[in-house]
């Protein structure tokens, strides 16, 4: 049967879909990229945000309106989140858990026309589901989920209440699943979860973070390891110290930052401020020379003033991200901040956005150039045009250059300049 997964939301989505996708596949049935003439869609939706959920929603319309006689499966945070407004949309509804499930009662229902609807209590989970890691099309950057939930309730953050509390990856198991990513052929593991600052909590040997990254390094070492968004209060001298000790570890490290402000990171009920943040930069930038730092940020949080924002972009810039994902704060029903009094209007949340993005591009654009000159090993992902391919250097640069059959190599370039928001360079043979 043709089935179509369409994902939204984060990488552990993007990671719990491939594994749909590998699970469907087993079973027989074909996974398309067509998003017409289906049998069956599996919607896997996000709720992060107001505005995710929305799109949720809307993506599940429309596939519905697009494929009228396909069964529609709803899984994810925004139907773990609202069960009873997805239940009256999908024909087979999950939560945030049991994918394998999902895909048994999809295959069932492609038999049967059966419709199933089960969404858990999210706090009720105590185990990490354990999925197939990669995807059945064998691509060049694997991502390896070695860790769900999150209990830090930032007030403004649906998360905790629809993926429920830390469970964590033994860090053998992490090591077994890199070992065989890297069997398979994947150049690239990119270790990921809802929050992976908090890996190992949840275990009786309180296994750290650092410890599973050191143990997956070295059961992959013919892989680059990158590691997904950082909380900044993980990253000590000591976290420093270890994984600088890794040769195949990535130089690149996305905090999740939020506000420049101190008065709005508490208002988040964030746990650190902006000397702590500062600090995790500085220690980043000692132990990883050249390394790319990015970071997440929301604008117009409910109270932040025009100097609240102003310290913000001082702030920002004197971190100088390499890159930056810039959102307008959107209301999500359910959290602390949605029942804030002082919300910030509209307008002024998007331009705000408006002013961070553009300090955020032209950070980039300097970052880019100081890479210009330098020699650097880069992953080769796509052919974009004729005889250009498209790849990432180890501190997350984009880089373009001619070359043949460079599919899933990594090969050394030399940068020789920057356009359109990437590096161009030449690989040295
Ligand atoms: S750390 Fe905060 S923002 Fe991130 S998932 Fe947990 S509650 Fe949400």
């Amino acid at each position: 049967m043709r089935i179509h997964i369409h994902t939204l939301g984060c990488k552990v989505n993007q990671f719990e879909s491939q594994a749909m996708e590998t699970m469907l596949t087993d079973l027989g049935h074909e996974v398309t990229p067509d998003e017409t003439g289906l049998d069956a869609v599996i919607i896997n939706t996000c709720a992060v945000t107001g505005e995710a959920a929305r799109k949720s929603r809307q993506a599940v319309r429309h596939f519905r309106e697009q494929n009228p006689g396909a069964i529609i499966a709803i899984c994810g945070c925004w139907s773990q989140a609202e069960a009873k407004s997805a239940a009256r949309l999908g024909d087979i509804v999950f939560g945030s858990a049991d994918r394998a499930g999902l895909v048994r009662a999809l295959d069932s229902a492609l038999h049967e026309r059966a419709c199933t609807v089960r969404v858990d209590d999210a706090f009720s989970r105590r185990s990490f589901e354990l999925l197939p890691a990669g995807s059945p099309e064998g691509r060049t950057r694997a991502l390896l989920k070695i860790e769900d939930g999150c209990v830090n309730f930032c007030s403004y953050c649906i998360i905790p209440y629809t993926r429920g509390r830390v469970r964590s990856l033994k860090t053998d198991k992490c090591a077994a699943e890199a070992r065989e990513l890297a069997k398979k052929g994947y150049k690239e593991i990119v270790l990921t979860g809802i929050e992976i600052a908090s890996y190992g909590s949840d275990l009786p040997e309180k296994p750290t973070l650092a410890g599973a990254v050191e143990a997956v390094a070295k059961a992959a070492p013919e892989c680059r390891i990158r590691l997904g968004s950082l909380e900044p209060g993980v990253v000590t001298e000591d976290f420093c110290r270890r994984l600088s000790a890794l040769s195949n570890l990535c130089p690149h490290f996305h905090l999740s930052l939020q506000s420049g402000c101190d008065r709005t990171l508490d208002a988040m009920r964030r746990k650190y401020d902006t000397a702590r943040f500062y600090e995790s930069v500085e220690l980043l930038r000692k132990y990883f020379p050249n390394c790319g730092i990015t970071a997440d940020l929301i604008t117009g949080f409910p109270g932040e003033t025009d100097a609240d924002f102003d310290a913000t972009l001082k702030f920002i810039e004197k971190c100088a991200f390499s890159s930056m994902h810039v959102f307008p704060y959107s209301v999500r029903e359910g959290t602390v901040a949605a029942k804030m009094e002082n919300q910030v209007p509209k307008a002024d949340k998007h331009r705000r956005a408006r002013v961070a993005a553009a300090l955020a591009k032209r950070m980039k654009n300097e970052f880019l150039l100081s890479q210009v000159g330098l020699t650097t090993p880069v992953l080769f992902e796509q052919e974009t045009a004729p005889g250009v391919w498209t790849g990432h250097t180890g501190n997350y640069c984009q880089v373009s250059a001619r070359g043949e059959k460079l599919h899933n190599a990594v090969v050394n370039v030399q940068i020789t300049g920057v356009s359109g928001g990437a590096l161009w360079g030449n690989v040295l043979l």
